[in-house]
């Protein structure tokens, strides 16, 4: 056996385990497709008696019967189609529901690392394309296979039953056209996968144009971006045109093989000796069932590549539900930490980079604290927020809250402990008291996320919405203002609870009136929790009980803001060029 066909069987055999509760569908389509295939061989065989029996007189009552003979043969046939259409589309569509849901499920929690390296474009060509191919091999094209692969026995049978040396010839065709289809098989395997990649680039391609559009719009980017397009577009034409004619070719051959045989089964009726054993209608009855025959061949090959695309596509989902979800393998639990925090001789390498991110980092914060971390853009103080929530793993050094390795906590535990707010807000395309409310079904009332949004100054503009928070943002939040999406963001955080507080240039939008108001806001909430506060701007983190000077990667100064500031460093400079400036 050649390995491809080893790796379909044992992908095959895994998609079998998804419909492993839906047996008695599996049992509908498959009595629904014997049945088909029965009443088509029944069909043909009634050749017989009607040219023995029927037009030699011999019989009259066997014309009498023939025309309701075919209408009850044809009702039968189409309640059989329907059956075996309709039992394995219902298999077949389960299969796909439980596959993208599955893959769906298994996304939600990769580790950030995977999302850096993967495209969303991609992933979603996944979600969408790769399962809809599953679906088509899974209903569509097994229903023809077992269907057609049904009469082609039930014919074989019958013209065996009738003269088994002019059927032994399917003995020697068979294995050739076996073969055939065989190498046919990994070629539409392999362009399956190549119609996969292409069609990840389509969804890639054209997910960067529509989300960046107003930067193509204004640089001027339209004929950059037609002509990608044009690319990958011309790449998915160019893989299904090799894919419909590798289909194209393999019919005829295949035909042409079976033609042989008929050609030979007739060359062999000629012998005197072979003409003697048969009747006029045996003759007809095996000359048609080898006509019949030819449909049945046709759609398996037919059929066969969609079958391997749906493998092929298989193959790329199940490779996403083999890859590994974020390592949770914590299991001390603790109710509400009190929120020390320590950085312990923490080295960090985004993955791919020789240059450390985070070198050789520690410090630590007393539970109720606050500490803030300044530094150029790049220095790695957003890489010090994602170690602490654990977005990233694969850290030399601890990382430890109230004592105890943030990787001893169950992941959900650990993060439940924090409220963050990301340089890069992102809303969800739902009202704004559902944002601010994400995920926390009905545990808080409507009092207290209106009590959130104003400590976050966002009372003030939601009031005037005339849906208030019941407004709806749209996709991301286009419809608020950048410092809009800012204060939501920090209601959603606020509204948490949580004993640590980790704002990561969550008020850098905002006008400096609105940014003191709500820094105001915050300190009183930081009273009672840990807070890691990242800014530029340092008038907002004057009153922080320790600041740390993040540089490359490295702290590089410590200490508060009155310390810092008389004695001559990066900080004290920083703080002349502000002030300076404003
Ligand atoms: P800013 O003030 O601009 O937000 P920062 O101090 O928060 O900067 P980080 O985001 O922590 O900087 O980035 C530190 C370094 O790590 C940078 O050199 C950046 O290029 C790199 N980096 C950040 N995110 C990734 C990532 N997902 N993959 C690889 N490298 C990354
Ligand atoms: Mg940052």
């Amino acid at each position: 056996m050649t390995q491809l066909t080893t790796s379909s069987f044992v992908t095959f055999k895994r998609l079998l385990e998804y419909v492993r509760d839906k047996k008695l569908g599996i049992i509908g389509g498959v009595i629904g497709m014997l049945g088909y295939a029965a009443v088509d061989a029944t069909f043909l065989y009634s050749l017989k008696p009607l040219l023995d029996e029927g037009l030699t007189g011999k019989n009259p009552d066997v014309l009498t019967y023939m025309p309701i003979f075919v209408l009850v043969i044809i009702t039968a046939r189409g309640l059989a189609a329907f059956m075996s259409s309709y039992c394995m589309a219902w298999v077949g569509n389960h299969v796909v529901m439980k596959l993208q849901r599955a893959v769906f499920n298994h996304l939600m929690q990769m580790p950030v690392a995977f999302f850096d390296k993967n495209s969303t474009g991609d992933l979603l060509s996944k979600i969408t394309y790769d399962c809809n191919q599953v679906a088509n091999a899974a209903s569509n094209s097994l229903v023809s296979i077992f269907r057609e692969g049904a009469m082609v026995v039930a014919l074989l049978a019958m013209m065996f039953y009738q003269s088994w040396q002019l059927s032994l010839i399917f003995f020697v065709v068979g294995p050739v056209v076996g073969f055939v289809i065989n190498k046919v098989s990994k070629r539409f395997r392999g362009l399956g996968h190549q119609i996969q990649a292409a069609m990840g680039s389509v969804t890639t391609s054209s997910e960067q144009m529509l989300k960046g559009h107003k930067e193509v719009l204004m640089f001027g980017g339209q004929s950059l971006e037609q002509d990608k397009f044009a690319d990958v577009s011309n790449k998915v034409r160019r893989q299904n045109m090799k894919m419909i004619s590798a289909q194209a070719i393999s019919v005829p051959v295949i035909q042409f093989l079976a033609s042989i045989a008929l050609a030979f089964v007739l060359y062999l009726a000629t012998f005197p000796q072979v003409m003697d054993t048969l009747t006029p209608g045996t003759f007809t009855l095996i000359i048609s069932s080898m006509f019949a025959l030819m449909k049945p061949i046709k759609s398996i090959t037919q059929v066969n590549n969609e079958i391997q695309k749906g493998l092929a596509a298989c193959d790329s989902l199940f490779a996403i539900l083999d890859s590994d979800l974020e390592k949770d393998s914590g299991n001390k639990p603790i109710a509400r930490v009190k929120g020390q925090i320590a950085f312990n001789q923490v080295t960090f390498h985004y993955q791919g980079k020789e240059k450390p991110a985070l070198d050789n980092i520690s410090f630590s914060v007393e539970a109720g604290k606050s500490i803030a971390l300044v530094g150029r853009s790049g220095s790695g103080k957003s890489t010090i927020a994602s170690i602490i929530t654990r977005f990233y793993d694969g850290i030399e050094g601890d990382v430890s809250i109230d004592g105890q390795s943030i990787y001893d906590f169950p992941l959900d535990n650990l993060r439940s402990q924090m409220a963050y707010v990301s340089q890069k807000v992102h809303l969800f395309d739902d009202t704004i008291a559902n944002n601010i409310a994400y995920a926390t079904g009905d545990n808080y009332s409507r009092e207290q996320i209106i009590a959130a949004a104003t400590t976050a100054h966002a009372m003030e503009f939601i009031e005037q919405f005339p849906d208030g928070l019941d407004t709806l943002v749209g996709e991301d939040g286009v419809m608020l203002s950048g410092g809009q999406r800012q204060r939501i963001a920090i209601a959603r955080a606020l509204l948490r609870d949580a004993p640590i507080l980790i704002l990561d240039e969550a008020t850098s939008a905002l006008d400096t009136e609105s940014e003191r108001h709500i820094q105001a806001a915050l300190e009183a909430l930081q009273k009672d929790r840990t807070s890691i506060v990242i800014a530029h701007r340092l008038s907002t983190i004057e009153n922080a009980d320790q600041i740390l000077v993040v540089d490359q990667g490295r702290i590089i100064e410590q200490g508060t803001h009155q310390f810092l500031s008389q004695h001559d460093g990066v900080y004290a400079s920083l703080v002349k060029m502000q002030t300076a400036a404003s």
